[in-house]
């Protein structure tokens, strides 16, 4: 499952990130667990649980949720949130902009 959205952020005292400035973020998201009837979950439900998590951060800053917003720090809150809104073993792949990303 991929999603993405758009998000300001600065990296405190980082001499490059240390001014606001935007990206795209692609969020590529992989869950583990039993097959039932087939599935381990519905398509349409995983794609719904993902919007909804990365809804609250769309079109806003990270640094409103987040001391250092990172790469890897915004993928750790993004897969606590997406694990406990699904109760299942997943992977997340979080790219910030093309050829940088973290995965947890
Ligand atoms: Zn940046």
């Amino acid at each position: 499952m991929v999603d993405h959205i758009d998000c300001a952020h600065f990296l405190p005292g980082h001499p490059k990130c240390g001014t606001p400035h935007g990206h795209t973020y692609k969020v590529e998201f992989v869950v583990e667990g039993t097959l039932r009837s087939g599935m381990i979950m519905d398509f349409a439900d995983l794609k719904q649980a993902l919007h909804q998590v990365l809804a609250r951060y769309d079109h806003k800053s990270w640094n409103d949720f987040l001391e250092y917003p990172s790469v890897e720090n915004i993928c750790e809150l993004l897969h606590a949130e997406l694990r406990a809104a699904l109760s299942l073993s997943c992977t997340l792949r979080v790219w910030e902009g093309d050829g940088k990303w973290a995965e947890l």
